[in-house]
């Protein structure tokens, strides 16, 4: 990364671990502090934080059909009319189940690219 001499502007290349310490400029000898880089957000942050949230939302789900599928069928197996909710609760908690480690790998696979890119600069 590149230091600026507050004094006389020289700009002098300094290793990346050198931010926020104090620094001497080559040119006129002024001690000086090397600003700490900001980081901003990367592009993909915030897509990470959504596709947690909706894998979050389908998983939370998955389990609240899962629990009142097997709830249904313990309580009610000889009523007719509980299998086909239990059925159907089954089958939406397996599926979004399923469905909700789509938007989890997405953003591991994000946040990894973006550790990496972090690490480049
Ligand atoms: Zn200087």
């Amino acid at each position: 990364m590149d230091a600026k001499c507050p004094k006389c502007n020289n700009v002098s290349s300094v290793p990346d671990n050198w931010q926020g310490k104090q620094g001497k400029c080559k040119k006129c000898g002024t001690a000086f502090q090397i600003p700490a880089k900001k980081q901003g957000p990367l592009p993909g942050e915030t897509i990470v934080s959504v596709f947690y949230v909706v894998g979050g939302l389908l998983l939370f789900t998955s389990f609240i059909c899962l629990f009142l599928a097997f709830v249904t069928l313990a309580t009610e197996t000889t009523s007719n009319g509980a299998v086909v909710p239990a059925t159907t609760c089954l089958f939406i908690g397996i599926s979004f189940g399923l469905t909700s480690v789509l938007p989890f790998g997405l953003a591991a696979i994000i946040q990894a690219i973006n550790a990496n890119t972090r690490q480049k600069h």
